[in-house]
């Protein structure tokens, strides 16, 4: 019998993690995509601002991450050198998260050591796949990432779990392995952007997620790969934490809307924004007055936004307390 750690993964005070969306369009039109250009905005940051708002956020006391997103972050012709840019002001990790598509020669003008891309996969087959991401889309993001690590980059896959594609992520392990992914992140769809307003539900029940989620996890981790998932539901014993207020992340949108909570990105409630340059603190009634509510069913925002996925006893109390977004689950092999 294989034996596996599974932990969660703890806020950890020093780290600082700045998600860097540098544009918001996209050559794709995903059925889930969570970019809502209302709130968002349309732009392309330019060079200057890029490097700008790096520094802005870089902290020479933390590590600091930061991740490259878009809409697609590859159709942005300064992508290489904003990478090059975080290096030189010393973050700690550099990621791109990309659709595939890898525009701009992404490949040859960046080396395995400057970044790692992470790909977002939503089926085992294009069957599955393009339904929801896309006719052919299946196919250039194989081919993309078999060329990723190929050349050595250190490649990473999130699938998001949805209704469209739950019954198909067990076979991601195998097809994950035979690529030569090292991390594989299960995601789970989001009340946001698209699938917030979309006809057909395509939320997953918490019973769905607690019964088909760690079993894959425990298949991808046998096979050698580090499994990441949101936590979702606390243990009873565990602390619930808010990471709006345990943690340092910085939602950054091309509009200069900074968020700290991913729940909160389509409502125009972000509690930072960028005004010439500079990160200032919004007043009124902002993101960050939520995450000191303290109450019973865990996270404030789920309980907003998504209220019939917590049940209750007949006192009233919550059956599963629910937990940060932000919070994962992590399993790996046991080494001996
Ligand atoms: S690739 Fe990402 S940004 Fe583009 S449409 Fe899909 S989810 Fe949205
Ligand atoms: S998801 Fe909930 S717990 Fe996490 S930062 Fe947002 S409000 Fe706080």
């Amino acid at each position: 019998m294989p034996h596996f750690e599974n932990r969660t993964v703890g806020f950890k005070p020093r780290e600082r993690n700045i998600f860097f969306h540098i544009l918001t369009a996209c050559n794709l039109s995903c059925r889930h995509c969570y970019i809502n250009p209302e709130q968002h905005g349309t732009q392309t940051l330019d060079r200057e601002t890029i490097d700008t708002w790096l520094q802005l956020f870089y902290s020479p006391t933390k590590e600091t991450n930061v991740i490259f997103l878009g809409g697609e972050p590859t159709l942005h012709k300064d992508l290489a050198h904003a990478i090059q840019t975080a290096h030189s002001l010393g973050y700690h990790s550099v990621t791109v998260d990309s659709n595939g598509f890898l525009f701009h020669d992404i490949l040859e003008t960046i080396g395995p050591e400057d970044a790692v891309l992470s790909f977002s996969l939503d089926g085992p087959t294009a069957g599955i796949n393009d339904p929801i991401r896309g006719e052919g889309v299946y196919a250039t993001c194989i081919e993309n990432l078999e060329k990723a690590v190929k050349k050595g980059f250190d490649v990473s896959v999130i699938y998001t779990v949805s209704q469209m594609n739950i019954a198909a992520l067990s076979a991601m392990p195998e097809l994950l392995h035979s690529l030569g992914v090292k991390r594989f992140f299960i995601q789970v769809i989001g009340i946001r952007g698209k699938s917030a307003t979309s006809e057909t539900t395509l939320q997953v029940s918490p019973e769905q997620w607690l019964t088909s989620i760690p079993p894959v996890a425990e298949k991808a981790a046998s096979l050698g790969m580090h499994v990441i998932y949101p936590k979702v539901f606390l243990d009873p014993d565990e602390k619930f934490e808010c990471a709006g207020l345990a943690a340092e992340n910085y939602f950054i949108f091309p509009n200069g809307r900074v968020y700290q909570c991913p729940l909160c990105e389509d409502f125009p409630v972000n509690a930072y924004r960028i005004e010439n340059n500079q990160l200032i603190n919004n007043e009124g009634l902002c993101e960050d007055r939520f995450f000191t509510l303290n109450i019973a069913e865990g996270c404030v925002m789920n309980k907003l936004l998504q209220p019939g996925n917590i049940s209750y006893d007949e006192t009233g109390k919550p059956l599963h307390r629910i937990s940060c977004c932000l919070l994962k689950q992590e399993i790996i092999a046991a080494k001996g």
